[in-house]
């Protein structure tokens, strides 16, 4: 199959969709992006890789951190971390308070906001230094040592963070919270602002597509069992209120984030990350969805 070829087309045919999505412009920094990028790269488990468009531009990967973040709780506690969080679609935004309240500040899963600040609460319980074991952990999964935190990012969604503020104290009130709030919400807000480019994404979701073992520098990080979870969690609520539509049209397990990133991958084969600045309404990039669903139609495969 020829990767590249599939991806130069639908790059070509795609970019004429500039300007039907917008920036995310609720942390002030994310809306200074320049909007008309778009790249897509791939990795597969033979070793070959592919990209094209700004495949190599670094670009804020915002929730895509939350399946780091998971990996490394699951790697720690295994089935523990169910007990502060749920593992089902919630139908509603990222960073809904509504179901929080009638559910006794448990977030329905992982990947909506609440359900991440658990996650990193979780991580500072178990990390003396949180924001350096995140770093580690991302750089080394996928091989490369130059990941870094855009601190501008991080200070910016850091000082207009209310709402996460919000979710985290009523979870708090429930005695889901173990940290202070105001520590937690900034080693998130960094998690969140972590720059990576496609091909760095792709290489760093390889585990995943490889049952848990990473075939960069052969370590098992999770096992087959936590990676098939943590992939299912990806098909069902990787997408928030989008979940069930991005499964039926691209039926693949993966994350979107509001920097305009998609990561997803195909298990036993590849890994595939696209990016596109601009959001449709559900807060997932535009171009993004529409590439991964050319992508598996295009090459006749998917998960189903
Ligand atoms: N940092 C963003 C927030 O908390 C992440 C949301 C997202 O990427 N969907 O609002």
């Amino acid at each position: 199959m020829d990767y590249g070829k599939v991806i130069q087309n639908i790059y070509e045919d795609l970019k004429s969709c500039w300007g039907k999505g917008k920036v995310a412009d609720y942390i002030p920094a994310l809306a200074k992006v320049d909007p008309r990028q778009y790249g897509i790269a791939i990795e597969t488990l033979d070793g070959q890789s592919f990209q094209v468009g700004d495949a190599e531009v670094c670009f804020s990967i915002q929730s895509i951190s939350k399946v780091f973040s998971l990996a490394m709780v699951t790697r720690h506690m295994g089935d523990q971390i169910w007990k502060y969080v749920g593992r089902e679609p919630s139908g509603n935004p990222f960073n809904s308070l509504v179901q929080l309240e009638y559910e006794q500040g448990i977030p329905r899963n992982p990947f909506i906001n609440a359900g991440a600040l658990v996650v990193t609460d979780r991580l500072m319980t178990l990390y003396d230094h949180p924001k350096d074991a995140i770093l580690e952990f991302v750089r080394s999964i996928c091989g490369n040592d130059d990941i870094y935190y855009d601190k501008n990012i991080a200070r910016s969604e850091r000082t207009h963070a209310d709402r996460n503020m919000a979710l985290g104290y009523l979870m708090k009130s429930f005695g889901n919270m173990e940290n202070d709030i105001e520590a937690v919400i900034d080693v998130y807000c960094h998690q969140c602002a972590i720059a990576m480019s496609c091909r760095d994404l792709s290489k760093a979701f390889l585990f995943l597509a490889n049952h848990g073992l990473n075939p960069i520098n052969q370590e098992q990080i999770l096992s087959v069992s936590q990676a098939k979870r943590l992939g299912a969690l990806m098909l069902t609520c990787g997408f928030y209120d989008e979940s069930g539509d991005f499964a039926f049209r691209a039926g693949l397990p993966g994350k979107s984030g509001v920097g305009g990133g998609v990561a997803a991958y195909i298990p036993g084969n590849l890994a595939i990350t696209v990016w596109s600045p601009e959001l449709n309404r559900h807060g997932n990039s535009y171009i993004g969805m529409e590439t991964l669903e050319h992508f598996t139609t295009d090459i006749s495969n998917s998960i189903f």
